[in-house]
């Protein structure tokens, strides 16, 4: 794909902006959110994409960020206190920071890692996936659409991808084909005909980058994952939610009798069918007896009668709003306590959420609370939360939360 118009000819003039004293104080500590309710004045050209100067009471310069002009989120901050040029150089040293940041996690063995964690790395927006020599970025704002082209000039000098796919959140896809860009198209390099194959700590995986969901797999259950394959030997194993197999093949991997899928999505189940197959050449994996069952997990966990010695349960975002929030625990509450029936005594349950309005204490409580109010022993053998080429700086960033009990 030709890159669109040169970025710095695109570029509107800077927006200055002003806010309310707590938010203020919130950008000086660290936040990198602005929200438009928090915006007090706004001059100049007021387009998303545009650079945003934040000035503070006194008239100073408090910090400059990204300007969106129609998410909630208006502003997204790159750098507070003092004024940096932003330009090629200033993505180049940030997209090179992130990747020293994670310069002893990539490895033979492990060639799908994010590379670059939107604002926890400084670009905020923005992700930075490896399938192995295949990068994908996802952009969740078009404030990024006028500096892509120095962005990918930065992405290429670092990283030496074969080729790069560009994926769009849904709410920028019409102002992006505008410019030019489209999801789920390549920025060099041939588009990938098939999925693209990477390994993690030595498991084969496919990845459907151009229209896969986020982008083409979930990196952030990798320690979860290998934690799980030292508990599954001679074990019957159930991966609610399993979408291509991550759990399902550490599972195997770690010797498990049987692996039971379950997805709604038959695509989803297809996927980990294809991973088991690539990963033929490993006994443990060829051995384990793997079933599939497409349904609505919340419905199958409730009616179904079998049980398991492992149940792993890892369902999308269950709420997507902080309304949502109540509502989302109620449904972790119940999805916990049908998950339990399925264990057989002495069974160990393993439960991750990726809802960011539900924090570690609420998500953590709500297992522990289910767990507790059988009256059956249980021990809680391990909490986890975020992988290190996924960090969290700030709360709203800290989506994912894994606990592991045994029950009975
Ligand atoms: N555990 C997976 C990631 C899960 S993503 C991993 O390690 O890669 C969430 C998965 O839940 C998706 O595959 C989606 O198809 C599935 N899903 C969504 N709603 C569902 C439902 N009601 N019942 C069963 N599966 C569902």
């Amino acid at each position: 794909m030709t890159p669109p118009e040169e970025s710095h000819r695109s570029l509107s003039k800077p927006v200055r902006l002003r806010l309310t004293a707590a938010a203020e104080s919130r950008v000086r500590s660290g936040h990198p959110w602005v929200f438009g309710n928090s915006v007090t004045e706004v001059k100049g050209d007021a387009v998303s994409g545009s650079l945003a100067v934040m000035f503070d009471r006194k008239n100073d310069f408090l910090a400059i960020g990204l300007y969106d002009a129609l998410s909630p989120i208006r502003c997204r901050v790159l750098s507070v206190g003092k004024r940096v040029l932003i330009d090629r150089a200033f993505w180049l040293s940030r997209i090179r920071e992130a990747f020293e940041r994670r310069a002893n996690i990539a490895s033979p063995r492990t060639t799908g890692l994010r590379w670059i964690h939107g604002e926890n790395d400084g670009m905020p927006g923005l992700v930075l996936d490896a399938y192995g020599s295949c990068g994908v970025v996802k952009l969740y704002t078009p404030a990024w659409l006028p500096h892509l082209s120095d962005v990918f000039d930065g992405i290429k000098a670092q990283f030496g991808f074969e080729r790069l796919v560009l994926r769009l959140s849904r709410n920028l896809m019409t102002e992006a084909s505008g410019r030019g860009w489209k999801d789920g198209t390549a920025v060099w390099g041939e588009l990938p005909p098939s999925p693209v194959v990477f390994s993690e700590n030595g498991i084969l995986f496919e990845a459907d980058v151009v229209r896969g969901q986020k982008t083409g797999f979930f990196l952030d259950q990798r320690e979860n994952r290998a934690w799980l394959e030292t508990q599954t030997r001679d074990r019957t194993v159930l991966n609610a939610f399993s979408f291509s197999g991550g759990f399902s093949l550490y599972a195997a991997r770690g010797g498990a009798r049987s692996v039971c899928d379950l997805d709604i999505s038959s695509h989803a189940l297809r996927s980990s069918g294809r991973n088991f197959d690539l990963n033929r050449a490993d006994r443990a994996i060829d051995a384990c007896v793997r079933q599939t069952v497409q349904a609505d997990a919340f419905e199958w966990l409730k009616e179904n009668r079998q049980q398991f010695d492992v149940v792993v349960v890892d369902p999308p975002s269950l709420a997507k709003r902080e309304m949502e929030r109540a509502r989302a625990v109620e449904a972790y509450g119940r999805l916990i306590r049908s998950a339990c029936e399925r264990l057989s005594p002495g069974g160990l349950l393993l439960a991750a959420s990726c809802s960011a309005h539900v924090n570690q204490e609420e998500f953590f409580g709500v297992v522990l609370d289910t767990v507790k109010r059988r009256g059956d022993p249980w021990l809680e053998l391990r909490r986890s939360g975020h992988p290190a080429d996924h960090p969290s700086s700030f709360p709203e960033a800290a989506y994912l939360k894994c606990i592991a009990v045994r029950v009975g």
